[in-house]
């Protein structure tokens, strides 16, 4: 039997292969690829793939722009049965070259306007193959495929055998790469399939990047999966999208995009109409948005939570609507379980809060080149520990309070990031907010919170103070709040605590 994932998404392919399966929202003028383009365009490409003759497992890197050729090369590298590496769009020489020298890819394909500075780097760290591809259809690789006959048998794979090496945001520290199977991307994908009801009638907003868990695995394969239609964004554009929304019944984004889309004034109950699923995640979605998306368009935000080491972990439940809680992150998904545990490796009883730890098919294999690392972050009976920081209610809905190394310990009580997070972020004025610890001498460490002011809104920090001491404990109660106009971001939109801890660490020295 074949595991090999993309044998699983071609026999999902709707029996018409005529029938659009992506059509482009912001090229010059719209593109339609039929099922048959992506079977054929797959298979093109991965035999050129095959021509090379590359040993078992090999990484190929890719840094392109989001195009419907750059989601087509990761489907036939899966074919070929080599090892996908996307490469954050945004990453310029140095963190490209710490990736390619860590992972040692046999072939690097990139934009064509930066094959100088890669190919250098390519070849510095042993790559023979680099090839360019531009989100205009053009470039050195398609040049190739064409060549190269338009049938191809999907390489067989078993279960356990690597297809993607993801790396991780870079929030915390310097990324690391994740090693995903067949198997942890297919369960996940079937996972989701059923718990979000996708059906080959629906049509998918996609307008994520491609080099990340949501856009390449969560989005593109749910409609993959289901057989259902992509409408293509390169780009996420608030205006395009909301024009957009009466023609689907799928979107997924970061919480950034809702926000941006909340600006929209075409972002109607009616142009809403039709739509099935807004899902969320990659960062916490703030309550406000969720009542605000409420509010518009009569539709609950879908919050779910996962990370490049696990694919999707929780969901909030698909039906009924009215089960969905903002502000939590749902239930484990069927087959995954999820666990709190204490410092000391013991389980927590509902509603306390701990390291969260997760199992199931969904794991990873390990950090790549790493075994110490991968050793450390799983427990001895076998789970792997998150990072984050959360609790688990009677009902079995997830909260995720902040990562383990953002937790403050000040006078020896913990305080929690997100909860006094919620609190600033619920006052008037308040755009959102950062909490960190920083070093201090009695209380070993101190509260402190970094602001951001709605447009037009004049926030005091010492006003935000008062107000909290009427509503939590002195020792939550931030000992210094900023007013700054943008929290440090990373190249995903992640706020950069260690970034914010950093500048602000001789405040009480
Ligand atoms: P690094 O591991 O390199 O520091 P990262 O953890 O940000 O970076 P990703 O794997 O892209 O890298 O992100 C996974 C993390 O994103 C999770 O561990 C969690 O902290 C956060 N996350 C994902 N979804 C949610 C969500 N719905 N709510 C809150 N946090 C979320
Ligand atoms: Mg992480």
């Amino acid at each position: 039997e074949n595991h090999n994932l993309f044998a699983a998404l071609r026999a999902a392919f709707p029996a018409d292969l005529d029938a659009t399966a992506i059509e482009t929202a912001d090229t010059a003028t719209p593109l339609f690829y039929t099922w048959r383009d992506l079977e054929r365009g797959t298979a093109m490409l991965a035999n050129l793939i095959d021509s090379l003759a590359l040993p078992p497992a090999s990484r190929i890197a890719v840094q392109t722009e989001k195009s419907v050729e750059a989601l087509m090369l990761y489907l036939a590298v899966l074919r070929a049965g080599h090892v996908f590496l996307p490469l954050n769009t945004a990453y310029q020489a140095s963190e490209i070259e710490y990736f390619i020298g860590n992972a040692e890819p046999a072939v690097v394909v990139c934009a064509g306007k930066n094959f100088g500075w890669v190919s250098k780097i390519a070849f510095v760290a042993g790559t023979k193959h680099v090839y360019t591809l531009n989100d205009d259809r053009t470039g050195t690789l398609l040049d190739r495929a064409a060549f190269h006959s338009d049938r191809h048998t999907p390489a067989v794979r078993a279960a356990d055998d690597l297809a993607a090496i993801l790396y991780t945001s870079g929030t915390t520290g310097r990324s690391k790469g994740a090693m995903l199977t067949h198997g942890n991307l297919l369960s996940n994908a079937q996972v989701l399939h059923q718990a979000w009801g996708w059906q080959q009638s629906d049509v998918l907003i996609h307008a994520l990047p491609i080099f990340h868990v949501h856009g390449l695995f969560v989005a593109s394969h749910g409609a993959l999966l289901a057989g259902a239609k992509m409408v293509w964004f390169s780009r996420f554009d608030p205006r395009a999208t909301a024009a957009r929304l009466p023609q689907a019944t799928v979107f997924m984004g970061v919480p950034t995009l809702y926000v941006r889309l909340l600006g929209e004034a075409g972002l109607t109950p009616e142009a809403c109409k039709g739509m099935r699923l807004f899902v969320s995640g990659s960062a916490p979605l703030l309550l406000e948005t969720f009542r605000s998306w409420q509010e518009r368009t009569g539709h609950s935000i879908l919050e779910r939570y996962g990370m490049s080491e696990t694919v999707m972990l929780t969901s909030n439940p698909y039906r009924p609507e009215s089960a969905r809680r903002g502000g939590t992150v749902g239930r484990p998904l069927p087959g995954v379980g999820v666990r709190v545990h204490d410092d000391q490796g013991q389980p927590l009883p509902a509603c306390e809060i701990g390291g969260i730890e997760v199992r199931g098919p969904n794991v990873f294999k390990g950090y790549w080149r790493m075994p110490e690392k991968t050793k450390e972050e799983f427990t001895a009976d076998g789970w792997f520990k998150t990072g984050d920081v959360g609790k688990i209610d009677a009902e079995g809905y997830v909260t995720i309070v902040g990562r383990s190394k953002d937790l403050i310990i000040s006078g020896g009580y913990n305080v929690y990031p997100a909860e006094i997070e919620g609190y600033v972020n619920d006052m008037p004025g308040v755009a959102e907010s950062a909490v960190i610890g920083v070093p201090h001498p009695d209380f070993g460490e101190a509260v402190v919170a970094v602001v951001v002011a709605k447009p037009g809104a004049t926030l005091e920090g010492g006003a935000i103070s008062a107000a909290l001491k009427q509503q939590i404990a002195n020792f939550k109660v931030p000992k210094q709040v900023y007013v700054v106009a943008e929290l440090p971001r990373n190249t995903m939109g992640k706020v950069q605590k260690n970034l914010l801890r950093e500048q602000h660490k001789g405040l009480f020295a």
